[in-house]
């Protein structure tokens, strides 16, 4: 939960500060994304802060990538990056950058640092390094090509540029201090040579700089005033401040840590994500039961609902896990006024008004959604064939349960009041028809007031309705038994993905548009489904369920 409730929280009351001691004039953010995954919901809240800080101060958010590493990264990614950016809202305009766009800067950085006397090219392999490094409780020992002229440094460093050595033959490292208790200091490894083909740069480099290095000076090169970033980074401040202090820049960027973004019930991370797509659990990234944006877009999420949830969530310092739930309860709340509700069956049985005269059709005029009427009105066909949801009747009802059961009366919602006379079954038991006649006074709208009735059920009029496929979502894995199972293997939830085949509904949705969000009256949000969805066929999500425990405050 936010520290700050009201006020300002504490990257704010940072900024506050610089701006009034003038340190800072103008505030600049950035978000730094590896191209190397699919950003998920904790990037999200990455992207709206830095986004947001720069929009509150009338400053400047940047879109960079930190592609310095040729191993790992892929120009697919990059794609999907712009697009899951754009989509939240986070408006870089211009400012888009790629870090491998300032290799040549970063070269001439680390001359410079040479000159100074502040790196060398050091020749132990990387287990010495290690070796010599020291522990937590033991200082580090130093390189014994520590001692390296300037221009020796300078001859090899440019050798290294030049392809002359291997891969792991040589390093450039900075010269701070083996023995300081930060291990981070001691003689970090700035540059290594690599003899790999970048997807920016090609083979024009064969060494690489390392992101403890590389990052401050992308920062100062945009002139990122407040550089923000996750905890795990916050060890690596101290070097940070000492890159951007030996390379003397003159406004240099500051950097911030704050907590990570963790959800209870879902999966973050790359690696499980990638297991669960590769053993085909998933159906690739932006499957709806993922937090990739990709997925939560594809699930019928809002940006705005999002936002919003950000907002609750707020910024901290200290490590903590958010329900679920309350990122539920944003969507539901967004979606509740701005999305029309529609009259869906989703698991069906026919319902025939035994009373109601064949071939007759009525058009009943009825509203989008009774809380906006911003959203219009439209027809629904009424008939003598109906389907209903097939929970909504009952051969013997247990107490308190006020839908269709034989004798028993009920509203159709926006139609007629009709009372239950009879059903057919089939030979193994299921229901297949139930019978009802119908009482025309009763219609909807015409103030009738002569009895009332308990239940409203929805339904859809058989003769215009349209066939759909429903996937109905739960959280992929259980929490509650934990995440992970004995053998570190995912505890997953064997009802993630529930596909409903025979749904029916209302003549209206034949103008969804994919991507677009319903509400199912009495059921729950849904979406156009943007990757199988067709007109003939279409596919439609459940975005969440119409209830939930979560109150906010809890
Ligand atoms: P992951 O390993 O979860 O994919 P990452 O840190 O490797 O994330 P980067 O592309 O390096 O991904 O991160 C880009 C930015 O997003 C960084 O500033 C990082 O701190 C931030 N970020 C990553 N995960 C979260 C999270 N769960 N909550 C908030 N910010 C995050
Ligand atoms: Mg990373």
């Amino acid at each position: 939960m936010a520290e700050e409730i009201s006020g300002k929280n504490f990257i704010e009351q940072i900024i506050d500060q610089d701006l009034k001691e003038g340190k800072v004039t103008k505030v600049v953010t950035r978000f730094p994304p590896e191209p190397n995954g699919y950003l998920h919901i904790g990037h999200a809240k990455s992207i709206l802060l830095n986004y947001g800080l720069a929009k509150e101060y009338g400053g400047q958010f940047n879109l960079r990538f930190d592609d310095t590493n040729p191993t790992k990264e892929k120009t697919e990614f990059v794609q999907s990056i712009l697009d899951d950016v754009k989509w939240l809202g986070a408006d870089f305009e211009d400012r888009l950058f790629f870090a491998s766009d300032y290799f040549e800067q970063m070269y001439e950085a680390a001359v410079f640092l040479i000159r100074k006397g502040k790196a060398f090219v050091c020749d132990l392999s990387a287990d010495e390094i290690r070796e010599y490094r020291g522990t937590l409780t033991e200082p580090g020992k130093n390189s014994p090509y520590r001692d390296r002229s300037i221009e020796e440094n300078l001859r090899l460093f440019e050798g290294m540029k030049n392809g002359e050595f291997p891969d792991g033959s040589k390093v450039l490292r900075a010269k701070i201090d083996m023995s300081s208790p930060n291990i981070n200091m001691r003689d970090p490894v700035i540059y290594r040579v690599a003899h790999m083909t970048h997807h920016n740069t090609g083979d024009k480099w064969c060494i690489y700089p390392m992101y403890d290095f590389a990052h401050p000076i992308e920062d100062a090169i945009e002139g990122v005033t407040h550089s923000i970033c996750t905890l795990e980074f916050e060890d690596h401040r101290p070097l940070y401040d000492w890159v951007v202090r030996e390379l003397e820049y003159e406004n240099p960027p500051k950097q911030i840590e704050f907590a990570k973004l963790y959800l209870t019930n879902v999966i973050t991370g790359k690696r499980y994500i990638k297991q669960l797509v590769e053993e085909g659990i998933v159906d690739g990234w932006d499957d709806p039961r993922l937090v990739s944006i990709a997925a939560l877009r594809r699930r019928g999420f809002t940006p705005s609902a999002i936002r919003k949830f950000m907002e609750l969530v707020g910024i901290s310092k200290s490590q903590s896990s958010v329900d679920y739930a309350m990122l539920e309860y944003c969507v539901r709340d967004d979606l509740k006024l701005s999305a029309k509700r529609y009259m869906a069956v989703v698991d069906p049985v026919r319902l025939v008004i035994d009373n109601y005269p064949e071939g007759q059709v009525e058009y009943l005029d009825v509203e989008n959604n009774q809380e906006n009427e911003a959203l219009g009105s439209r027809k629904v066909a009424f008939s003598k064939h109906l389907y209903i949801e097939r929970e909504d009747f009952m051969e013997v009802p247990p107490k308190k349960y006020f839908r269709l059961f034989p004798d028993n009366e009920v509203r159709l919602k926006n139609a007629y009041f009709v009372k239950c006379v009879g059903y057919e079954k089939d030979d193994s038991g299921n229901v297949t028809v139930v019978h009802c006649t119908y009482d025309p006074e009763t219609k909807s709208g015409s103030g009738f007031e002569g009895r009332k009735v308990k239940g409203t059920i929805h339904w859809v009029s058989e003769e215009s309705a349209i066939d759909a496929e429903v996937r109905l979502y739960e959280n992929i894995v259980d929490e509650e038994k934990g995440k992970l199972n004995e053998d570190g293997s995912l505890n997953l939830n064997p009802n993630s993905l529930v596909v409903m085949k025979n749904c029916k509904l209302e003549q209206a949705f034949a103008d969804a548009n994919p991507g677009e969000a319903f509400q199912f009256l009495r059921n729950g949000f849904f979406c156009v489904d943007s990757k199988d969805s067709t007109k003939e066929r279409p596919v439609f999500n459940r975005i969440v369920s119409l209830k939930s425990s979560y109150k906010p405050g809890n």
